[in-house]
């Protein structure tokens, strides 16, 4: 038997929940053997996550599932901040974003978590989902990782062996005690009791996400898409969960509102305290930690589940680029040096507007954190002029980054025309390798020898993107036609850049087209 057979799969995901099933997706598209390991027989019921943005919706477009996600979600036209009196503090429009997906959607967990996984099952060649099967044990050396699980139905004992596993067991994970990573940060005092409703008649305003901002009780008051409610009200130091435990109990903290039996009937409720913590380091070894087992953040800024799926993208092609020899296993190193500072960004953000919501600052620095966090950090492409994709300061990149630099940042995603009057969103002709695009001319051609060479080593591809009045450049072309490509390129004084497969732009000219190392980096 040769050292190839010797490993039941390349990778292993610990867990199938968001986290999980989103790397299984994206590995199983790269066509890489994986083993899931999963406690549970079925999808978790109880809905968390209510959010998507568009960033999280272009993760999924990459492998073909985000229309597919869209028809079970409702787009968030409005958020506003109101007080209980009606006073509106701030509103705020949703549309389409320059990423090319609609900027906010409202989810329903348990469907979406469905849906994910019928997408794993496209891939059933390459992709092994084990239910049932609780993982028990953890060991690695240099050259692979036993994992030990127990079948929960007739405790048989399995171990796997493989090249590299990904921890996405969740904030109390097994895999991230059994490596003994820390765990640090702190669990916020106040509890939340959160109720789930199906929704059985209109109220005034139900479709629009509204924070009930209130220094004694503020309320998240969320449109679940395919007709669920949710609402999370914190419970006040004088109270506690027994205070809160009957639908009859639930139903005076409805009645604030102006809710009743006739709209709404209660399908389920928790209480909830919140975490602000995060794994002291991801990768241990041939391990990495995803999702929750790596950073718990409140859920004001609806971003926990989606830092997990942004994690398993980041992630999946690196390994990619590792396990068919392309680039050395250092890259795997650049996975939380590129996704720690935007989950962090992303918990303060929710921090900040958790003590919006709870009206602890003035009016000023409320207006401050609204624009700071909702409009610009959040990445809510409210306008062109707001738009702020997503950025990586740190990583496998190339050249200078920087406020004036195109490295490092996530390019938009027009709808563009091939030469042929083909017609859709830019990102189907990109492929899920490394593609440079040049303006007006072939950008192979602008590349060395030696950057070609090591480029094509990397699968790069080439496309020409040009604008609907230019008779120059390569018949083969992509034509940018209301120009939102082009401007971006022009802001950054670029008019080549090389984009990584999870659209981020890793080389540009001037600062360099160069492949980026992976050693000495950090
Ligand atoms: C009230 C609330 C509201 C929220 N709102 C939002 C929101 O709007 N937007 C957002 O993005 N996030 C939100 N979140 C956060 C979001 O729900 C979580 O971040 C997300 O579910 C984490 O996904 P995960 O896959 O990393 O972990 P989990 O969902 O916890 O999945 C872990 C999986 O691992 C399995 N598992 C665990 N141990 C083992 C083992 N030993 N062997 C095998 N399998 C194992 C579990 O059964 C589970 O299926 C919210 C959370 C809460 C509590």
């Amino acid at each position: 038997m040769d050292a190839e057979q010797m490993f039941d799969a390349d990778v292993a995901i610990v867990g199938y929940g968001p986290s999980g099933v989103s790397a299984a997706n994206f590995l199983g598209a790269y066509g890489i053997k994986t083993i899931v390991l999963e406690r549970d027989m079925g999808v978790y019921q109880r809905a968390r996550a209510v959010t998507v943005n568009d960033w999280t919706l272009r993760c999924y477009q990459s492998v073909g599932l985000d229309r597919e996600l869209l028809k079970d979600m409702e787009p968030t036209q409005v958020m506003r901040w109101s007080t209980y009196k009606g006073r509106e503090l701030a509103r705020l429009k949703l549309g389409l974003s320059q990423i090319g997906q609609p900027t906010a959607n409202m989810i329903y967990q348990p469907k979406m978590e469905q849906t994910l996984r019928a997408g794993v099952e496209r891939y059933s060649d390459k992709v092994e989902v084990r239910f049932g099967a609780e993982v028990v044990g953890l060991e690695q050396d240099r050259d692979a990782v036993r994992i030990a699980s127990k079948d929960i139905a007739s405790g048989e004992m399995t171990v796997a062996r493989v090249k590299y596993a990904l921890a996405c067991d969740g904030g109390s994970s097994f895999v991230r005690r059994t490596l003994g990573v820390p765990l640090i940060g702190s669990t916020l005092d106040t509890t939340w009791v959160v109720i789930d409703a199906r929704v059985k008649g209109w109220w005034p305003n139900r479709h629009m996400l509204t924070f009930w901002t209130d220094r004694f009780r503020p309320v998240v008051d969320i449109p679940l898409a395919l007709g669920n409610h949710r609402w999370e009200f914190p419970l006040n130091p004088d109270e506690s969960e027994k205070d809160f435990e009957t639908e009859e109990q639930l139903w005076t903290l409805l009645a604030e509102l102006g809710i009743g039996s006739d709209q709404i009937e209660i399908h389920q409720s928790a209480f909830y305290k919140h975490h602000v913590r995060r794994a002291e380091y991801w990768r241990v070894g041939r391990v990495c930690l995803l999702g929750d087992a790596a950073h718990l953040m409140p859920p004001w800024a609806g971003q926990g589940m989606q830092s997990g799926i942004r994690d398993a993208f980041n992630i999946s092609w690196k390994l990619r680029e590792v396990l068919n020899g392309r680039l050395p296993e250092t890259l795997l190193d650049t996975y939380e040096v590129e996704r720690a500072p935007n989950v962090e960004m992303l918990t303060q953000s929710s921090l900040a507007l958790g003590r919006l919501i709870k009206r602890e600052m003035g009016r000023g620095e409320m207006i401050r954190t609204f624009i700071t966090t909702t409009l610009s950090r959040l990445g809510l492409g409210v306008s062109p002029e707001r738009f702020r994709p997503p950025s990586i300061a740190r990583g496998w990149l190339s050249g200078a980054v920087g406020e004036k630099s195109a490295v490092g940042r996530m390019i938009p995603q027009p709808i563009v025309w091939s030469s042929r009057g083909q017609r859709g969103p830019l990102d189907g002709w990109l492929g899920d390798c490394m593609t440079m695009i040049g303006v007006g001319e072939n950008p192979e051609n602008l590349l060395s020898p030696e950057e070609k060479d090591a480029w094509k080593a990397l699968g790069l591809s080439f496309l020409t993107l040009k604008s609907p009045t230019d008779r120059t450049g390569p018949e083969a072309a992509l034509i940018d036609v209301d120009g939102t490509l082009l401007r971006w390129m022009r802001g950054y004084r670029t008019d080549a850049i090389i984009l990584r497969p999870d659209r981020f732009v890793v080389a540009s000219r001037p600062t360099g087209l160069g492949v980026p190392p992976c050693l000495d980096m950090l």
